[in-house]
C-alpha cells in the first residue's frame, strides 16, 4: 500500500526534527495529485508513529487541490477527481502544474520536555 511508504517517509522527516522529543501533532500538506487518500494515510500513520515515535504524533492532512496554467490563454484550470490535464477554457494540453504535487511537513509540534 502507497500510504504505508508515504507513512515511513513521513516517520523519517518527523524523527530527524523531533530529536527525542515526543511528538504531540504533525501538519501535513498532501497535493490531490499524490492520489493519497486520507483516510488510508492515517490508518497507515497509526501503525507506523507508534513503532517509531514518541508520543500521540497526531497527523492532520490538508489537502492541496491540483491546479494547471494553460500555457495557451493563461487560464487556471482545477482538476477534480478524473486526472483531465486539459485547459478548461479552451482545451489547449499545454499546461503547467502549479499545484497538487505537495507532500510537505508543514509543522510539527512536540513537547517541550525531554523524555526521561
Ligand atoms: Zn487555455
Amino acid at each position: 500500500m502507497h500510504e504505508v511508504a508515504l507513512s515511513r517517509q513521513l516517520a523519517r522527516i518527523v524523527l530527524r526534527h523531533a530529536k527525542g522529543r515526543e511528538v504531540l501533532a504533525v501538519d501535513l500538506e498532501v497535493g490531490h495529485l499524490r492520489q493519497v487518500v486520507p483516510e488510508a494515510l492515517l490508518f497507515a500513520w497509526e501503525a507506523v508513529r507508534k513503532s517509531v515515535l514518541e508520543g500521540q504524533a497526531a497527523l492532520n492532512i490538508t489537502e492541496i487541490p491540483a491546479v494547471i496554467a494553460c500555457q495557451e490563454c493563461g487560464s487556471k484550470t482545477q482538476i477534480g477527481e478524473i486526472l483531465d490535464f486539459r485547459c478548461e477554457n479552451c482545451l489547449s494540453r499545454d499546461i503547467k502544474t502549479i499545484s497538487g504535487e505537495e507532500f510537505r511537513v508543514v509543522s510539527i509540534e512536540v513537547s517541550p520536555e525531554r523524555k526521561q
